[in-house]
């Protein structure tokens, strides 16, 4: 079963000399679990892509189906709705709220999103804080941890929710090697233990080589899929 599915998705940015044709027709199936790398060299149209997958952005043609629904006549608000309840996110540079603890950083979305409560958001931060080893943790702020400490926080924040999809834009970028190994590791198993389907955009040899599948794009167009 598709978690989303793109069709004959095209997207161009300004108009006449200066259009830009980012994507250019892809389609693309991600099903429950999957495990997918996002590859293709810089100006390729990751990023747009990853746009379009989170509803952030809309496609200049072509449809966009999250679970076999239809998002492209959707509301900002209806977005908005369907990313806070159903989608995770994580970013080259972590994005935490610098001014919280490690607990806040995870524990306020969940409240805020309002979907659960304050009972059962504290007991999910704290399982999920613990679950990518910081528990010992709590209660540092973004500053006092390292940067492989920094992105396992962003995890434990993009999954709290139980997403079904995780849209992971360069996670390894600014990590060293055998740091972004482990965030690789740890990602693995989450993928194995729970089934969160990732799309995960990088430019890592090691990542690509461990994926389930890889995509490439190259000026836009699907050129790889394996
Ligand atoms: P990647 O993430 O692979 O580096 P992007 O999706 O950011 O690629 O960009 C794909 C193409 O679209 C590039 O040529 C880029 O310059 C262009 N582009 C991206 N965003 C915009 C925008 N907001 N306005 C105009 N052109 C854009
Ligand atoms: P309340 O009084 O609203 O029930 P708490 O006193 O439990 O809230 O929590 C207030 C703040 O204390 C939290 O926002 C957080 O900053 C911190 N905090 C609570 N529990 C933990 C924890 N297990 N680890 C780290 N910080 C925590």
């Amino acid at each position: 079963l598709p978690v989303i599915s793109l069709n004959n998705i095209c997207k161009c940015y300004g108009a006449g000399d200066s259009k830009v044709d980012a994507l250019n027709n892809i389609s693309l199936e991600i099903d429950k679990g999957e495990f997918l790398a996002l590859c293709g060299p810089s100006g390729s149209g990751k990023s747009t892509l990853l746009n379009i997958l989170s509803g952030i952005d809309k496609p200049t043609s072509g449809s966009v189906l999250f679970s076999n629904k239809l998002l492209n006549n959707l509301s900002e608000e209806q977005l908005s709705a369907i990313r806070g309840k159903h989608l995770g996110f994580i970013f080259q540079f972590f994005n935490l709220i610098p001014v919280l603890n490690v607990f806040d950083n995870v524990y306020f979305p969940l409240v805020l999103n309002g979907y659960i409560d304050k009972n059962e958001a504290k007991a999910r931060a704290l399982h999920f804080i613990d679950s990518v080893g910081l528990a010992a943790f709590t209660r540092r702020k973004p500053t006092e941890l390292s940067g492989g400490q920094q992105q396992r926080v962003a995890i434990a924040r993009a999954l709290a929710h139980n997403p079904q999809l995780v849209i992971a834009d360069e996670p390894t970028g600014n990590l060293d090697l055998g740091t972004g190994e482990a965030i690789l590791d740890l990602l693995l198993k989450i993928n194995q233990e729970i089934g969160t389907t990732f799309i995960i955009s990088t430019h890592s040899s090691q990542l690509k080589a461990r994926a389930q599948r890889v995509v490439e794009i190259k000026d836009g167009v699907l050129v790889h899929d394996a």
